[in-house]
């Protein structure tokens, strides 16, 4: 058999950090077993779905580099469900109702108010053709509900929640299709995931209740169910669904400099057993990927531990991988010295900017005589090993400063900046000529 999953976004926004997840455990689950990955847009509203937005879906899953091997847009087969709901209406699993939306409030609110759940009574079942004729009559036209099996409990074992069990009888036979015709997201996702053989469906616990009510719909379609993974929904830090959780997408963290392979590293263990581990290439997180592994308490999604993990991820990128986004002219020894010191790839304009000078040190008169001592001792320096610490060792002893006086002042007149980049990592890169330069025309001489 072969594996397929599905990310079923709905393009009426862009993606944010919970649902890149649950994209990102499909495009694991498939790539693990050698399976298809599909991306369905589900766009069957048409007036919030925007076409920006499929556009932005499509470049952050390329970005994060989930690539779908399929793409199957929802718009694109109202003629499919329209034939599956011929079938199913004409075998008694969906009938008409007229309610208005008044009308089922003031229902709810009668069962609430004598304690009883507010489930839908079927009214409309107990219809007679007379009255369909005389809605028609009227121009009402009805919606569509699915009528639930009320006989059979709903069962599935959940990949990651264990044995599920849900009573139909305490549901309302939900509506899948409007008065005008368009459809609402129950039925479609059902045939969509038959008829695209999808054999996992990987989503949030928020989509619980709708798997009660598809199961029903599989088993009307005469169609063996997809297995069913629902996963603990993110929180922020704090331990609460954020605000910000919810918007925090591919475009803010990018701008932040977070590599897609931090996000990828930390949102594929995430919610496990597993240690989030920092992999510039995934493949190792995608061999060690199960829903076993997965609790059930809400993940916590920590943006400073999302930096961390790029900057251990930085660390490990090669020359190759970065070169087109690193300044002009810096070449691969440069980029793996400085490396271990950056937080993002950003960052190596700054050790550039300093390394390549010119830099703009401030006028240091007290130190003049200091500075004229260091140049002295950094031109006869041997630069081959370790230039900073033998510099400031033959310093302190020559002039018994330490800590800050014996460190600061020549910082500043190497680099022009009160704190920066690690010193013993710079100054080889800065070499010999620039530094007794620096130190030289900040030592009036
Ligand atoms: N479009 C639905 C959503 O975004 C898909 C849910 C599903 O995975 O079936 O919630």
């Amino acid at each position: 058999m072969t594996i397929v999953t599905r990310f079923a976004p709905s393009p009426t926004g862009t993606l944010h950090v919970g649902n890149i997840r649950t994209a990102l455990h499909n495009w694991m689950w498939a790539r693990a077993h050698g399976g298809r990955f599909l991306l369905r847009i589900d766009d069957t509203d048409a007036e919030r779905s925007e076409e920006r937005f499929v556009d932005a879906i499509r470049a952050d899953l390329a970005w994060l580099g989930l690539h779908p091997d399929a793409e199957e847009r929802q718009s694109a087969r109202f003629d499919r469900y329209q034939a599956v709901f011929e079938q199913l209406r004409d075998a008694g699993h969906i009938y008409p109702a007229y309610e208005t939306a008044q009308e089922l409030d003031l229902k709810r609110k009668i069962l609430r108010g004598r304690g009883l759940p507010p489930v839908y009574d079927r009214a409309a079942l107990a219809l007679t053709e007379a009255d369909h004729a005389r809605f028609a009559a009227d121009g009402v036209r009805p919606h569509w509900r699915f009528k639930l099996d009320r006989a059979t409990p709903i069962v599935w074992d959940d990949l990651i929640r264990g044995p599920q069990q849900f009573d139909a009888a305490t549901m309302s036979d939900p509506v899948i299709r409007r008065a005008d015709g368009s459809w609402l997201y129950m039925l479609p996702s059902a045939i969509d995931d038959r008829e695209m053989g999808v054999t996992h469906v990987v989503r949030g616990e928020d989509h619980v209740t709708n798997t009660a009510l598809q199961l029903q719909m599989f088993a009307a379609m005469g169609a063996p169910p997809p297995a069913f993974a629902h996963e603990a929904l993110l929180t922020g830090a704090e331990g609460k669904l954020s605000k910000r959780l919810g918007s925090l997408g591919v475009d803010a963290l990018r701008e932040e400099g977070i590599e897609p392979a931090a996000i990828v590293s930390l949102l594929a263990r995430l919610g496990t057993s597993q240690p989030v581990e920092p992999h510039a290439d995934p493949a190792p997180l995608i061999a060690a990927f199960d829903f076993a592994h997965f609790g059930r308490a809400p993940a916590r999604f920590d943006e400073r531990e999302l930096a961390q993990v790029n900057a251990r991820i930085v660390h490990q990128l090669s020359f190759d991988a970065v070169a087109d986004r690193l300044p002009a002219g810096m070449d691969e020894t440069t980029w793996l010295a400085i490396r271990p010191n950056l937080e993002t790839v950003a960052g190596a304009a700054e050790w550039w900017r300093v390394i390549e000078g010119p830099v703009d040190a401030p006028a240091a008169p007290d130190d003049a005589g200091y500075l004229a001592q260091a140049a002295a001792v950094a031109r006869d320096l041997d630069w081959s090993s370790d230039p900073w610490h033998a510099l400031t060792a033959a310093l302190k002893e020559a002039t018994g400063r330490k800590g800050k006086a014996l460190f600061l002042p020549l910082r500043r007149a190497l680099t022009g900046l009160d704190h920066g980049p690690d010193m013993a990592a710079l100054l080889p890169l800065i070499g010999r000529e620039r530094a007794v330069a620096r130190l030289d025309s900040k030592a009036g001489a």
